[in-house]
């Protein structure tokens, strides 16, 4: 593909109105964009790989460490000495910060203009995209003195060759800001549109959308799109998984794998309590949460071994060790002992996660910052080696001697670490209560550690994804215990019972008359109905059980003193405990505050409305008081 076409389409893309209609422009540019489709293409050379990275302002794959290493001001020289004898860098910067975008400036300056300085013989000819490659790949392999100027001269070499459109693209590529509105998630749904929607496959998938609405649809079906998604997880390669997607379908996707050597993204985690993870995973894998800085482990053996075969492409081929950031740079060479660790523990081809720390002499773990004045290092590394002690703490394995465990279960993975790894392997304890958990938190934090994960030891291993299935332990907040002031009948099946209630707390500031027998008393500025002597602070409707529905049911029926519509105020009875993830300022209840996703705990048989909460306790919650 000519690189005035890509740069000439991708600009219409930008301009396209509508998520499907961006996806469906994409699709029909990736499809032109390889000899397979016919349209233009250059001889032998397959456009796809580029023009996917390309539009994602790549020219390398993102586990690929090399990088362009182009800075603003250098591509400002380029441009000045292409737009010619009275431009400077200068008057590029000034325009610039007229227009705040550099495609924008270097498209107003008539680059190709200067083509007769630069240009001989194949400078006449105009760009195909792998031609544009070549030289941005030429231009990252330059190294050492003088770099920076060859850099200079090769990206003027290319702008004196560019349209403005071209010159607009290039320049934003070189500085991987492509402003095109076209994320990842487009550039996965248009691979699938392009080459895997329903009338390519002929598996006769359905497709995702509704074909009887009126506007564009995509065609390409969820399962399509998943295994584009699962192929990018694997490979960490937009141009490789299209070309595979164009080429093999979805079968062929569901063949790539993971490889040794190729850094894949990290797995994520999300804030939660110990009840969110009891709640949702039963029983819980519970870690240690380590303070130290992510580090994703690659071996293979030097001499591949008895397991011959085809283990060799994907199994890294007697690479070593290689260590990689969560960024996925590689940062083997800073950390010389956890290299020399792996190499005198791992004999099988391996991929394992988990987390570098700072230790001190008695093997205590030091601060974070510890670790980062090691982690990125290129000088000096020996001499920081014997300031700040490292230590390998190892959580997960995703592949371990020829096997890719990211569909396995945690525990599954786990056992394999084990096997791989055995004096790194962090405990893994299941608990399945919060107090268990909490006891667990207390160990951790006692050992000098940040706290615990709480992770579902049945799920998968999901690169990239921040999902619920790892869960960083948030303090569980203190509960509050609140009076029942007032409910709403439920719908539907429990129309017969009360769905959700009004809690509220004691006002010591307000007249209470004589707590039992009130008339319902006044409303509070929400609205609702409310009892005198009580400020309510919100609604709960999570958390109660069918049973706990019923018996609370029950028990206040008979305390109702007001109804209205399907609202009712109750005479101040009973208090409930209640649980929430923080008390935020608020108009909508009497009391001035809300408890924010409050969920409802059980009942205080013990308590009488005396010893329920006050305001002034919920201010000091919500960290007024
Ligand atoms: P945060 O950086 O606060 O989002 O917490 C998630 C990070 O905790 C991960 O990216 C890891 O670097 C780190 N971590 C420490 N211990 C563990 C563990 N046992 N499992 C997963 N991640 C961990």
């Amino acid at each position: 593909m000519q690189f005035a076409a890509l740069a000439e389409r991708a600009e219409r893309v930008a301009a396209t109105d509508g998520d499907i209609e961006t996806t469906l422009g994409l699709a029909d540019l990736l499809a032109d964009a390889g000899p397979a489709a016919g349209a233009e293409g250059d001889g032998s050379t397959d456009g796809l790989p580029v023009v996917t990275r390309f539009l994602l302002g790549r020219v390398f794959p993102a586990h690929d460490t090399r990088t362009l290493d182009v800075g603003p001001a250098l591509c400002r020289e380029a441009i000045a000495r292409a737009a010619g004898p009275n431009v400077s860098a200068a008057d590029v910067e000034d325009r610039l910060a007229e227009r705040g975008e550099i495609g924008t400036v270097a498209a107003e300056y008539d680059l190709g203009g200067q083509r007769g300085l630069a240009a001989f013989g194949e400078g006449r000819d105009a760009l195909s995209v792998a031609a544009v490659d070549e030289r941005l790949r030429g231009l990252a392999a330059e190294s050492g003195d003088g770099s920076e100027s060859r850099k200079r001269d090769a990206l003027f070499g290319l702008f004196t060759r560019c349209s403005s459109s071209e010159a607009a693209f290039l320049a934003r590529l070189v500085l991987g800001e492509m402003r095109l509105g076209v994320g990842e998630g487009t550039v996965r749904d248009a691979v699938a549109e392009a080459f895997l929607s329903t009338d390519q496959e002929s598996d006769g998938d359905d497709a995702s959308d509704d074909d009887n609405s009126d506007g564009p649809a995509l065609r390409a079906s969820d399962e399509a799109a998943a295994a584009v998604e699962r192929a990018l997880q694997v490979t960490n390669d937009y141009g490789r998984v299209a070309v595979r997607a164009r080429d093999e379908g979805t079968e062929g996707l569901r063949a790539e794998s993971l490889r040794v050597g190729r850094p894949v993204q990290a797995m994520l985690a999300q804030a939660g309590t110990a009840t969110d993870a009891v709640d949702s995973f039963g029983a819980v894998a519970v870690e240690t949460k380590f303070d130290g800085a992510r580090v994703q482990v690659h071996y293979a053996p030097a001499d591949p071994g008895s397991d011959g075969g085809d283990a060799a492409e994907s199994d890294g081929d007697g690479l070593g060790p290689r260590l990689y950031s969560r960024n996925m740079d590689d940062v083997t060479e800073a950390l010389p002992e956890i290299v020399e660790y792996v190499s005198e523990r791992v004999d099988v081809p391996a991929i394992v996660d988990g987390e570098v720390v700072a230790v001190d002499d008695d093997g205590d773990p030091l601060p974070f910052q510890e670790v980062l004045r090691r982690f990125r290092r290129k000088h000096d590394v020996e001499r920081m080696r014997e300031t700040v002690s490292l230590r390998l703490h190892a959580f997960d394995c995703l592949h371990a001697d020829g096997d890719d465990l990211l569909d396995e279960p945690l525990r599954v993975r786990h056992e394999r670490l084990r096997e791989v790894l055995p004096d790194a392997t962090a405990d893994l304890t299941l608990a399945d209560d919060p107090e268990a958990i909490a006891a667990a938190e207390r160990a951790a934090l006692d050992a000098g550690h940040e706290g615990v994960m709480l992770k579902s030891p049945e799920s998968t291993y999901t690169p990239g994804d921040r999902g619920r299935d790892w869960l960083k332990r948030k303090p569980d907040v203190e509960t509050l215990d609140a009076v029942v002031v007032g409910a709403e009948w439920g719908e539907g099946r429990r129309a017969e019972l009360f769905g959700t209630f009004l809690l509220a707390v004691r006002d010591e500031g307000a007249e209470r008359p004589n707590d039992r027998g009130t008339d319902g008393g006044p409303t509070g500025d929400d609205g609702d109905l409310a009892s005198a002597g009580y400020a309510t602070v919100g609604k709960v409707a999570t958390g109660i059980t069918d049973e706990a529905l019923a018996d609370l049911t029950e028990r206040l029926a008979t305390h109702v003193v007001d109804e209205s519509g399907t609202t009712v105020a109750f005479d101040p009875e009973l208090v409930v405990e209640v649980g929430y993830e923080e008390i935020q300022t608020s108009p909508t209840y009497s009391a001035g505050y809300a408890l924010r996703f409050p969920r409802f705990v059980g009942v205080r048989e013990d308590k009488g409305v005396d010893d329920a909460d006050s305001l002034t306790r919920v201010r000091r919650l919500a960290g007024d008081g």
